[in-house]
């Protein structure tokens, strides 16, 4: 891993701290241009009208910056589009400490999705409801626990 990768992918979600941009899937690519040096950082944005994403792409040149790479380029691509299912395992068990519920996995094409409970991150208990399609950003709904009582944030599934 290059040090322009690893300072990049340290850049944290400006939403969620507790995640990284490579853990939330968002960082695709590190190029560093072998004869300038030059380095191009792809990212595919997650939800649609997260402001997030101008932030992080500030975020992803100071980082490159302090490893020494000051005119560090920051591609956006669209296609294939960000899926829940790219936030890698590491990134679920921490979304899950946070007290974020992690999305589920998409289903595969040709599979009969099931309606899968959303737990509670607080006690574990399947007996959940959405309170509101809009919790503290854009991207997240307000659920409530029916055992708990404790409301907590779920990152809509895509
Ligand atoms: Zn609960």
């Amino acid at each position: 891993m290059s040090d322009a990768r690893t300072a990049a992918a340290s850049v944290v979600d400006p939403e969620i701290r507790v995640i990284t941009i490579d853990e939330l899937g968002i960082l695709r690519a590190v190029e560093e241009d072998p004869a300038s040096g030059r380095v191009t950082v792809t990212i595919t944005p997650t939800y649609t009208g997260c402001p997030a994403m101008d932030v992080i792409r500030a975020d992803i040149r100071r980082a490159l910056a302090r490893a020494g790479h000051p005119d560090a380029e920051v591609r956006t691509v669209y296609s294939p589009p960000w899926s829940t299912d790219w936030i890698s395992e590491g990134g679920r068990a921490k979304l899950a400490t946070a007290g974020i519920s992690p999305p589920a996995p998409v289903p595969t094409a040709g599979v009969v999705p099931l309606t899968l409970a959303v737990r509670c991150p607080q006690c574990g208990s399947p007996e959940t409801e959405q309170v509101s399609r809009f919790g503290s950003t854009a991207c997240k709904a307000l659920w409530r626990c029916r055992s708990c009582a404790e409301p907590f944030d779920h990152l809509k599934a895509l």
